[in-house]
């Protein structure tokens, strides 16, 4: 036989391999939902024969073994990476969401649903990483050169781990970070990055630095393991900066507003149109007020004025928030209304009647808000 006849039949071999390992593989898998097999899905009966041939395969099996560490995936409708562990294919993030017809959640075409990590192009050269608790998004603006501007990274040690991985084999340089926000879970960092700078308004670096043992105690309670120098190291924008003046080419706008908290700002990315929100327009989560505050429901709808303003102004089509599913120009819009809606309700003590409130953090949530703006006359 010669060369050309051994490799077609090796190929044969491989193919038939492969349908046998998934036919094997699947008939336990049926009565199991939500767990993942301990073994990884290609590592049934033909599993090593097919490492062996397949390079494809191997990287695959190792990307199972990452995961299988590293995430806790809320079900299995939320892979990430478009990775399908069932059908043992890698599905490509699509190359920009404004193109991209496939509707994977979320409610928006070619964003991804809230749950799997990550990360997924949402916008070109705009990616994100979902963490399990809460959906907190963590978000990358790459240049085209691979430097990278991180936003919010979390939440976990692991997740973080696994996100300074995914950026080191994309040949990406983290080369600044920012901050949406001085609340524990959006001050977090890795080491890979050390000496990066981490910008944030001047207002998030007081208060990050003012409550930092507060910051440090609720990173450990809920997500034990950071590196305490790491946490809320934070650098002040100069006072009244307009735009992130990093050490990368594409511009980012630097949009501030107090409805959340003090010193939170949101990012424009106006090549693309994207806005990376902050705790804004979330679809888990009912508007946190700032309750220290004044006025806190008035603050919170001013800044959804301001964030209304933006959206016109930069045209703005894709919407990263700092908990939940990213969503399209559409989507944004539905969740002004919504938040608006539950503003309107909480402020004139109305029934409110929001899906969100079924999660029972939300709820307990919406409770001390209402009774807080109560004992303040409104
Ligand atoms: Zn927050």
């Amino acid at each position: 036989m010669d060369a050309v006849s051994w490799l077609a039949v090796a190929a044969g071999a491989v193919v038939v391999a492969v349908v046998a390992d998934r036919v094997v593989a699947r008939l336990p898998q049926r009565t199991r939902t939500r767990e993942r097999r301990p073994g990884g899905g290609g590592a049934g009966a033909f599993g090593e024969l097919v490492a062996g041939f397949q390079p494809g395969v191997r990287h695959l099996q190792a990307e199972q073994e990452r995961q299988r560490h590293d995430l806790v995936l809320p079900g299995d409708a939320d892979k990430p990476w478009g990775l399908d562990l069932d059908a043992g294919t890698v599905e490509l993030p699509a190359a920009s969401s404004r193109a991209a017809g496939d509707a994977r959640g979320g409610g928006a075409p070619g964003l991804p649903r809230a749950g799997g990590h990550g990360p997924t192009e949402v916008a070109p050269g705009v990616w994100t990483w979902t963490a399990v608790r809460w959906s907190t998004t963590t978000t990358a603006v790459v240049d085209p050169d691979g430097r990278c501007l991180l936003v919010d990274p979390g939440l976990t040690v692991a997740e973080l781990d696994a996100v300074a991985r995914d950026i080191r084999a994309r040949g990406w340089e983290v080369v600044a970070g920012f901050s949406t926000h001085p609340h524990w879970d959006h001050v977090l960092w890795h080491a890979s990055w050390a000496g990066v700078p981490r910008w944030a308004t001047p207002a998030a670096v007081r208060t990050a630095s003012a409550r930092r043992v507060a910051l440090l105690a609720q990173a450990d309670a809920d997500a034990p393991g950071h590196d305490p120098a790491l946490v809320g190291r934070l650098t002040a924008l100069p006072d009244g900066a307009a735009e992130l003046a990093w050490a990368g080419a594409r511009r980012v706008v630097v949009v501030p507003y107090a409805g959340h908290c003090a010193g939170s700002a949101a990012l424009v990315v106006p090549d693309v149109g994207v806005v990376v929100a902050g705790d804004l327009l979330s679809d888990r989560e009912v508007p946190l007020l700032d309750l220290s505050g004044p006025d806190p429901a008035g603050t919170y709808a001013a800044t959804l004025d301001t964030l209304e303003a933006v959206i016109e102004r930069w045209d703005v089509c894709v919407l990263v928030p700092g908990h939940g599913a990213p969503t399209d120009g559409a989507g944004l819009r539905t969740r002004l209304a919504a938040d608006r809606a539950y503003l309107d309700a909480l402020t004139t003590a109305a029934e409110v009647s929001d899906p969100r409130l079924a999660d029972p953090e939300q709820a307990a949530q919406h409770r001390e808000q209402r009774a807080l703006l109560r004992r303040h006359g409104g």
